[in-house]
C-alpha cells in the first residue's frame, strides 16, 4: 500500500485537509493555495498519477539533483517537488546557458 508522502492518507483516499500534496480538481493549484474551497469535489490521493510536468512522460526515471542546482535551473516555474523527466531539466538548463552538472540516476 502506497501513502501520500505528506499527509500519509492511504491510496484511494483523501488527502488531509491543509496536504500540500494535494492539487484542486477544480483549478489545477495546489489545493492549499488555491481558493476553491474544500466543500467541492476532490482529488483523492493515488500513486501513479505521477508523470513529467512539462512534456507529460508517464514514469520519468528518477534522478538526483540538490535543491540549490534545482533552483538555480528550474527556478520559480518548477519548484522542488515537481517531477520533471531528466530531458526537460537539461533542456531547460541549455536554454538557460546553465551547467547541469552531475547528476545521479
Ligand atoms: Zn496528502
Ligand atoms: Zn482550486
Ligand atoms: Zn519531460
Amino acid at each position: 500500500m502506497k501513502y501520500c508522502g505528506d499527509c500519509l492518507a492511504k491510496e484511494g483516499e483523501l488527502h488531509e485537509i491543509g496536504c500540500d500534496m494535494e492539487r484542486c480538481i477544480k483549478c489545477g493549484n495546489q489545493k492549499i493555495q488555491c481558493s476553491c474551497g474544500y466543500e467541492i469535489e476532490r482529488e483523492p490521493y493515488f500513486d501513479t498519477c505521477f508523470c513529467c510536468e512539462r512534456c507529460g512522460e508517464k514514469m520519468p526515471k528518477l534522478f538526483g539533483m540538490d535543491t540549490n542546482k534545482w533552483e538555480q535551473i528550474c527556478g520559480v516555474i518548477y519548484s522542488y517537488n515537481c517531477v520533471l523527466c531528466l530531458d526537460c531539466v537539461k533542456f531547460i538548463a541549455k536554454k538557460r546557458v546553465i551547467d547541469i552538472g552531475e547528476v545521479k540516476i
